[in-house]
């Protein structure tokens, strides 16, 4: 039996299971730190395998202690206190607003509320998993539109919608791709989707984007029939409390709201959210960092010549240009994990989430050692290209 653990259901005795979940393959999330330690008996893990913030925000202790006196009691289901403030910095009206236990639950909530057996969901291929294993949980048929050159084939996803289209999945900048949809290219595309299909953009990353990323909220006005999915997991380093939002029109705020687990955010989650919003330095840090240490990684990969797209996440994607399942274990045995792609279809890519300088260091230096090259040319104190 492998060191790591698989929680993959076996089923053979049970009979009474919905069909759908036979077609459902299971999520494997990056390796966690504790585990990789306990499995290989390592002292020292660094994990740049799931789009986490480096840095820990430090500044949510204070909300944090001072909601321990409550624990005992249940938090309060409408996140009142977040969800003002939420909607006062976004301008939005507080109904608009739909809390997850992160933004995954968005996900899920959104296919519980729009799908039924037979509708038609589509996505891009690939994307992140959990649209097309939620929806096919949901019992519908997914339509995966491949992607073009690692980037969405808006055209051809327009070109999918029919009578049973019921939900398009849009994930801007896109995991496991780190590729964005301008503004342009997501207004072309809404010109040609039918009024009554839900669009459901996911914007885990859009704090990483590039300016001619789409006003979200603008297209919101417009079209009523959109939710906009937002994370505090990534630029806001909380992915541990596990808290998202979801923006969309009072209409389908209420019907998520209904079908929502009554106590979904935790208090600790309700608070530090509270606290990152309110601390908007802590978010221009980590925006910046990720900038500086993405030239760095870049830098670095072109010395060995490596091939990369440019990332508008908070994560490098690198075509290694053969099987990538060697170099993920070599790594993770020097205690640095990595992810392979092999699950979204791209054996030949990794994915690599920008780290403190360290942790990108030490995972140049042990890409370098595996793929055991020398530079293309000396490197200068100010780097080179
Ligand atoms: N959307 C995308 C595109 C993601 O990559 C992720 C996390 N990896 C999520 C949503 C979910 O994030 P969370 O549930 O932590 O908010």
């Amino acid at each position: 039996m492998s060191r790591f653990s698989a929680l993959t259901p076996d089923f053979k005795n049970m009979q009474t299971y919905r069909r759908a979940l036979a077609k459902v393959n299971c999520y494997q999330p990056g390796k966690p730190i504790e585990e990789v330690k306990r499995a290989l008996g390592l002292g020292e893990v660094y994990k740049l395998a799931s789009n986490e913030n480096p840095f820990i925000p430090f500044y949510i202790r204070k909300a944090i202690n001072a909601e321990l006196k409550n624990i005992n009691r249940y938090p309060e289901s409408s996140s009142f206190y977040l969800r003002k403030k939420l909607a006062k910095k976004l301008k939005i009206n507080p109904g608009q607003l739909v809390f997850g236990n992160g933004s995954d639950e968005l996900i899920t909530l959104t296919l519980r509320a729009f799908v039924e057996k037979g509708d038609e969901v589509v996505v891009s291929c690939p994307t992140f998993l959990i649209y097309e294993i939620q929806a096919r949980i949901s019992g519908a048929k997914v339509l995966r539109v491949p992607a073009n050159n690692l980037r969405y084939d808006l055209e051809r996803m327009a070109g999918k919608i029919s009578r049973k289209t019921k939900v398009v999945f849009i994930a801007n900048p896109d995991n496991p791709t780190g590729t964005y949809l301008t503004a342009k290219e997501v207004g072309r595309f809404l010109a040609k989707i039918p009024k009554g299909v839900l669009v459901f953009f996911d914007e885990a990353y859009a704090e990483f984007a590039p300016k001619d990323f789409p006003k979200s909220l603008e297209i919101l006005k417009k079209r009523p029939n959109t939710i906009i999915a937002k994370t505090f997991s990534k630029a806001y380093g909380l992915a541990g409390l596990r808290i998202g939002y979801g923006i969309t029109s009072k209409e389908i705020a209420g019907i998520l709201n209904k079908i929502r687990e009554p106590f979904n955010i935790n208090r600790f989650a309700q608070v530090a959210a509270e606290a990152a919003l309110d601390n908007q330095n802590f978010l221009k840090k980590i925006i910046s960092h990720v900038k500086r240490e993405k030239r760095y990684l870049y830098r670095e990969l072109k010395k060995y010549s490596l091939s990369f797209g440019e990332s508008a996440t908070n994560f490098v994607v690198v075509d290694f240009k053969k099987d990538t399942g060697k170099l993920c274990n070599y790594l993770l045995r020097k205690g640095v994990i990595i992810r392979e792609l092999k699950g979204w279809g791209l054996p030949r890519y990794f994915r690599v989430t920008v780290g403190l300088r360290k942790e990108n260091k030490k995972f140049i230096k042990y890409l370098r050692e595996y793929v055991g090259a020398r530079p293309a040319w000396p490197s200068t104190k100010r780097g080179k290209p």
